[in-house]
């Protein structure tokens, strides 16, 4: 099946490296919110982040100019319905996306791929509230998009073999490259990732190091190009107790429990880099560690 037009739900950072990647690659793409606020945002970091590309002359002018002329957004969500393939990048709950999916689902050609760029939450459960799981994926995307070089393909229980084998040539033409996971909790990356974030934040919990003595451990330590608080900054700490508490729950092991002091940042709204504050304040010019 032919790809061209393709529907982004969610313009947070997700969703606007989502459809920057796709427009750059030649698709029509569609993309909505619930916040114009949001969409208006995107765009414009969409934008900002194509001009880098051409400064570092990654990309030319004309090619970014193409990109931005693909790209449109609306409010509506039901406008995503003449759309060849869906990814729905909103907020990490499993009702929100439930319910997104069920408010498209009347609307859409019978052909569409609908796909979710979940961290954690169970595809083959999201596919079962809609009329066409043999066609439903989950495409988890990682963050920076535009950077950053792989897509986890995940297949839930009833996913036919020609929805996969057209994602995975959606893939090639993003000229990113797939990794194929099962469909369990939180599938590869976060799998083995979000334990050790949460593990670094128990560190920081139980005094063995402050903010900037994990942080520094693990980049020199261990050749990790960020440290794991600041990794969890970027990510969102919200979006990180989600993956927890889905590994928690999906896998009812003990292991998994989500660090006290993780829950205490995301109930003060400190969730990283999108609210300024989380293990660092980015309010000043350079960032503070908050512990
Ligand atoms: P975000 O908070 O930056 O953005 C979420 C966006 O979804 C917001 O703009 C919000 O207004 C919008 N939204 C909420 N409900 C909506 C609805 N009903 N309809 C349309 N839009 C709606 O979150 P994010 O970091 O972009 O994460 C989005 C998804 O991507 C999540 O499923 C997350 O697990 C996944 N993901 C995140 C990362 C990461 O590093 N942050 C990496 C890979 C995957």
């Amino acid at each position: 099946m032919t790809i061209e037009r393709v529907g982004v739900v969610g313009a947070g950072q997700m969703g606007n490296g989502i459809a920057h990647v796709f427009a750059l690659a030649g698709y029509e793409v569609l993309m909505t919110d619930i916040s114009q606020d949001a969409l208006d945002r995107a765009r414009g970091l969409i934008d900002g982040n194509l001009a880098r590309q051409v400064s570092r002359e990654k990309i030319s002018e004309s090619e970014k100019d193409a990109a931005l002329g693909r790209l449109s957004t609306t409010l509506k969500l039901t406008d995503l319905g003449q759309t060849d393939l869906v990814i729905e990048a909103a907020t990490e709950r499993e009702t929100v996306k439930t319910a997104i999916f069920e408010d498209l689902v009347p609307h859409l050609k019978p052909g569409t791929i609908l796909t979710s760029n979940t961290s954690s939450i169970s595809i083959t459960r999201l596919a079962s509230r809609t009329d066409r799981p043999e066609k439903f994926m989950g495409f988890h995307f990682m963050n920076p998009v535009p950077v950053m070089q792989l897509v986890e393909l995940i297949r839930g229980i009833a996913t036919d073999q020609e929805t996969f084998e057209t994602l995975l040539a959606v893939v090639e033409r993003l000229g990113k490259t797939a990794a194929t996971a099962e469909d369990f909790p939180a599938f590869i990356v976060n799998r083995i990732l979000m334990p050790m974030i949460n593990e670094a934040v128990y560190t920081l919990y139980e005094g063995v190091g402050n903010v900037s003595s994990i942080d520094k451990a693990m980049k020199l330590g261990t050749n990790h190009p960020m440290g794991p608080l600041e990794l969890a900054d970027f990510i969102g700490l919200d979006t990180c107790l989600a993956i927890m508490n889905v590994l928690h729950d999906g896998l009812a092991d003990t292991k998994y429990r989500p660090c006290p002091l993780l829950t205490k940042y995301v109930e003060a709204g400190w969730l990283g880099r999108k609210t300024n504050r989380g293990f660092y304040d980015y309010r000043g010019e350079t960032p503070k560690p908050t512990r």
